[in-house]
């Protein structure tokens, strides 16, 4: 079997949420990240897809979220991702703190791991999320959004996923076939049941790690939870070899699935993580201009054929603008 070249790292994470516009308001409005598409499900079109990155929607920045209006609160357990955390420049978390007790967001203490500064808290739909501190340079591939957030504490992408897995070695194992290298395991602090954590590395810089915890701990599916977490195989050709290899490794991947701004390979991991191979191009603005990103609603392929009927179904929502919180600040 020839090895795939090695994923670069995450490519997007998917969520379940359940309030539409709470969700615009806080990946918006707090986080400051940018609405980067406004869709819907492609397999469930009544309901949104909302899709958050940076500025240009960079590979390894964009998290959506499936919001189902009602749906009642999931819990995190093994075979989940349990926990996704975002890069932040250094010396930043403080503003955070800052900004998260203006905006009466419930957040923990900070925690040390691999040498590094971590700030956990909950958005309103339940999920559990992190940033975590690091050196941005000049050279830095993702590029801030800062409408709601200044570059000096910008979210700059994924940092991490923490995987919680009844059997971590099987999982382990197809991580390497994937290209991530183990870093090493320290004692787990904080907010896990597990005692040990395992980091693998990708390339990166950008969504380069995916941590490990062992749990017996039973999950379920709800709001609060991811669905599944992508990983960047650049070109279909990458996809194709990386697919290959997977399934070789005993798993059964889907066809290549053509999700419009990117090209996807689906499959469960050992563990029951849904695992996702996604394409680099065309991206998010294939079908928009850059500066337009979000504006409207998109509607890929045979959808735009059924839009009258489909924005009837979806519920109203206003998306936060920098101009809207303006009118009412004093500067
Ligand atoms: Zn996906």
């Amino acid at each position: 079997m020839s090895t795939p070249p090695p994923t670069p790292g995450i490519h997007h994470v998917t969520c379940i949420t359940n309030d539409p516009q709470g969700n615009l308001d806080f990946w918006i409005e707090t986080l400051g990240l940018r609405l980067v598409k406004r869709s819907v499900n492609q397999d469930d079109p009544g309901t949104y897809h909302f899709f958050f990155a940076d500025a240009e929607g960079t590979p390894g920045t964009s998290m959506t979220f499936f919001p189902w209006e009602d749906l009642s609160r999931g819990k995190v357990g093994s075979g989940q991702v349990s926990r996704t955390a975002f890069r932040v420049p250094e010396g930043s978390l403080g503003y955070w703190e800052e900004r998260f007790e203006e905006h009466g967001v419930e957040y923990g203490d900070r925690l040390e791991r691999f040498g590094e500064t971590v700030l956990p808290f909950e958005d309103p739909g339940g999920l559990p999320v992190e940033l975590v501190e690091v050196e941005v340079d000049e050279e830095d591939p993702t590029v801030p959004w800062t409408a709601f957030v200044p570059e000096s504490a910008a979210i700059r992408g994924f940092h991490s996923v923490t995987l919680w897995l009844g059997d971590p070695d099987p999982t382990q194992d197809l991580l390497r076939t994937m290209g991530f290298e183990e870093v090493g395991t320290e004692r787990a602090e904080g907010d896990t049941p597990g005692d040990e954590r395992t980091r693998f590395a990708a390339a990166g810089p950008v969504g380069a790690y995916v941590d490990v915890l062992p749990t017996i701990e039973g999950g379920r599916q709800g709001s609060g939870t991811v669905h599944h977490v992508a990983f960047q195989t650049p070109t279909d050709e990458d996809q194709a070899a990386m697919r290959e290899a997977v399934r070789s490794a005993g798993l059964r991947p889907t066809e290549q699935i053509d999700r419009h701004w990117f090209r996807s390979v689906y499959f469960r991991e050992f563990g029951g993580v849904l695992f996702e191979l996604a394409t680099n191009g065309p991206g998010y603005d294939s079908d928009e201009p850059l500066e337009d990103l979000g504006g409207r609603l998109v509607l890929p392929g045979e959808f735009e054929a059924r839009r009258e009927e489909i924005e009837r179904s979806l519920p109203d929502v206003a998306v936060p603008s920098p101009e809207q919180s303006a009118a009412g600040a004093d500067d």
